[in-house]
């Protein structure tokens, strides 16, 4: 299970969010309470969900994370908790989040040159970020993973140096395909890269045959450390193989990241607790066979991703 615990973010990446943000902030009551995401999270458990994945906006920004945290590690069946950030608070708040019981992070990075770096998230310090990664690697927080979006005419030009990342340090670096959903929805598709013509770029890889739980398809390079790892959201479907729902932070499950249907599960914690494992089974039973994004424009989520998370 994924969840987003704020649509809130400290940063603008150009592709998720508008500048002045999503909307105005929400009131507290129209966001559900660390307790209520337990309970959720308890009731998953029961059904075997046992990987949580804690991300936003910026989750970091959430000022009961550590609770929330701790709170979930403390629930019998779950074995997994990671957390996606940008990673800016990270070095400050890497200590605690694994005292709370944090066992791994994915730390979101889209160039590593500084001003391009401020130009794409309207403002952020690299530095920050790349403190961040260098606590969570002294910590062991592992597998650590970066994930980078490609963007034509933007970053193209910094594959290998994201790739090269692996040579020096046993983390993961992830290229994951530029979505056209919320902001990125009206962009050029000069602006799209696939990611053949990204594993295109870097040379030689050697592919390695793990099975793992999600969607990256993993290589190393020669004398690699880390794997070098792809995610096709648009190149190539993973639908059949998606065992994700989503929790977004005003209540909502999503059955699918592309599709507008959602079901209202925080009036069922409020009101009816009793019924919250039926409601969440119900909703995976929602699951489609595929997305949508190509065919039906309709059904498409009108959410941002930094209101559903990544
Ligand atoms: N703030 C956290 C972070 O930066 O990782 C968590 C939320 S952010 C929405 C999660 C991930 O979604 C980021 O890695 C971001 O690059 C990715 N993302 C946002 N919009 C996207 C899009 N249109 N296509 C592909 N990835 C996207």
């Amino acid at each position: 299970m994924r969840i987003s615990i704020t649509d809130l973010c400290n940063l603008r990446c150009q592709y998720c969010m508008p500048e002045e943000g999503i909307r105005n902030k929400k009131l507290h009551k129209e966001i559900l309470t660390f307790e209520e995401i337990i309970s959720i999270v308890e009731a998953g458990a029961k059904l075997g969900i046992n990987k949580i994945r804690i991300t936003g906006g910026e989750p970091l920004v959430r000022r009961d994370i550590l609770q929330l945290i701790d709170g979930v590690a403390a629930i019998d069946g779950v074995d997994d908790i990671a957390l996606t950030t940008n990673g800016i608070f990270l070095k400050d708040m890497a200590k605690d989040l694994k005292r709370a019981g944090l066992k791994r992070v994915n730390i979101s990075i889209d160039s590593l040159k500084p001003n391009r770096f401020k130009e794409i998230t309207r403002g952020g310090d690299l530095y920050k970020v790349l403190d961040g990664i260098q606590e969570a690697i002294n910590l062991g927080m592992t597998p650590i993973k970066l994930n980078t979006v490609i963007i034509g005419g933007f970053n193209d030009d910094e594959v290998v140096d994201f790739a090269q990342l692996t040579l020096k340090d046993e983390i993961d670096v992830r290229f994951i395909e530029l979505m056209p959903v919320g902001e990125a929805s009206q962009w050029a598709t000069e602006r799209f890269i696939s990611n053949h013509e990204v594993k295109k770029s870097i040379g030689e890889l050697i592919p390695i045959h793990e099975k793992t739980s999600g969607p990256a398809e993993y290589y190393r390079l020669p004398e690699g450390k880390g794997r070098v790892g792809f995610i096709n959201p648009i190149s190539s479907h993973f639908c059949g193989s998606c065992n994700r729902i989503r929790l977004t932070s005003d209540g909502r499950l999503k059955p699918c990241l592309h599709s507008n249907h959602e079901i209202d599960i925080m009036q069922v914690v409020r009101n009816n607790p009793q019924e919250i494992a039926e409601v969440l089974k119900n909703s995976i039973m929602q699951k489609p066979e595929r997305h949508f994004l190509y065919s039906n424009r309709h059904e498409i989520s009108k959410r941002n991703m930094s209101e559903i998370g990544g």
